[in-house]
């Protein structure tokens, strides 16, 4: 008999989100739109601090929304963290645009802002002045916002902040995703709270949330005929998804404040493991939501990989996942300019992903731990 599966980040619902579900059903609002669309973004702006936002069909599709509305077009070039997910910047292609990639510092594991403005000058004496900034909050962690957002105020680019995985993440108590011209959100399965699918625009201008809404809903102009003058998307979160939403906003809190506890505890277990460090808050300016704890492996250390403990993790039925593989090192990615210094891709040699679902129970983090123990005294 194998033991329950431990998955790497999985739902975890709170209770309420059926309840949300049901009025949905009652009322007959199944489609786009509706109460529960306006709710949860009025809910969501409370929660954020944002001026507005727009629930759409997926963080994917805000990224590409607030890419379309920072004025990207065909040939322009667009800069984005290379250690990440492919979502960040399939958007940029889908503009017919380049995405130039920015390696990450160590502290963060987010983009260096050194290289950012080396990049920025290289790109603008090359004659090829950045379109926008997409820069990710990744694992949950902050970047250096401090120093970010002024390079980008300087040679006046827009930001847009990728907070997929950063909900409920804190710079200075101010929300990721709400210091740029425009933020997004996730509401993945695998995120800290989900709509099973979903994602959200985040702005402090309401303006743009609302020519985000417009182009999501199929870009319909004000006629009681159909009357385009805008190429519109179909991009809207239906009403019942946004019921679950609602549901898992109420107990966001305890969704970080549980995934803070993993982290801790997985810090303590591993006190005593020389050559394994992990992704920790450089200052208390920064917050995470500690969305995945991950870990690195100095392997001449150890003298175990991150895929031998992967593999045995596996071995006992609990999901493990190397770090982001950088979008320098894509294929599909290849010829696009890139400033690299590095960091993400030793990142990506060294570390592992470690389960973090906030329905992880204390047997299921001693099972865990017990599993990595054993692969280590083992070596
Ligand atoms: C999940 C994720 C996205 C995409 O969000 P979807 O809702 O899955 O489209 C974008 N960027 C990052 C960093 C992510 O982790």
């Amino acid at each position: 008999m194998s033991l329950k599966k431990i998955f790497l980040s999985e739902p975890h619902l709170g209770g309420e989100e059926i309840h949300f579900i049901h009025e949905a059903f009652d009322t007959n609002w199944i489609g786009s739109l509706g109460p529960h669309v306006t709710a949860f973004e009025q809910e969501l702006a409370k929660y954020t601090g944002a001026a507005a936002t727009s629930c759409v069909s997926s963080g994917t599709a805000a990224i590409h929304l607030a890419l379309i509305l920072a004025g990207v077009e065909r040939g322009d070039e667009v800069i984005c963290s290379t250690f990440t997910f492919a979502a960040s910047a399939n958007p940029i292609v889908y503009q017919g645009a380049i995405p130039v990639f920015i390696d990450s510092e160590s502290s963060t594991w987010n983009m260096d802002p050194d290289l950012l403005e080396h990049a920025i000058k290289d790109r603008i004496a090359k004659g090829r002045k950045p379109k926008a900034v997409i820069l990710v909050h990744l694992y949950g962690m902050p970047a250096h916002l401090d120093r970010i957002l002024p390079i980008c105020q300087k040679y006046d680019i827009p930001l847009i902040e990728d907070a997929a995985e950063a909900l409920g993440s804190k710079f200075n108590q101010q929300q990721v995703g709400t210091f740029g011209l425009m933020g997004i959100i996730s509401f993945n399965g695998n995120k800290i709270i989900t709509t099973s699918s979903g994602g959200a625009l985040l702005s402090n201008n309401a303006e743009l949330c609302r020519k985000a809404t417009f182009l999501a809903t199929q870009a319909r102009d004000n006629f009681p005929y159909y009357h385009h003058t805008h190429i519109g998307y179909n991009y809207r979160m239906s009403n019942v998804l946004a019921g679950i939403g609602r549901g898992q906003l109420k107990v966001i809190d305890q969704r970080v404040e549980a995934r803070r506890e993993i982290f801790n505890f997985y810090k303590s277990f591993f006190k005593s493991f020389e050559g394994v460090t992990l992704l920790e808050e450089p200052d208390d300016r920064f917050f995470s939501n500690h969305w995945l704890t991950t870990i690195l492996l100095e392997p001449n250390i150890t003298k175990i990989t991150p895929d031998i403990l992967r593999m045995a993790l596996e071995k006992e039925n609990i999901e493990s996942r190397p770090l982001w593989k950088p979008m320098h090192m894509q294929p599909i990615f290849r010829d696009c300019p890139a400033y690299v210094n590095g960091v993400s891709e030793k990142l990506f040699q060294q570390g592992l992903c470690l389960p973090s679902s906030s329905s992880l129970t204390t047997d299921d983090l001693e099972r865990i731990a017990y599993c990595i123990g054993h692969v280590f005294k083992n070596v």
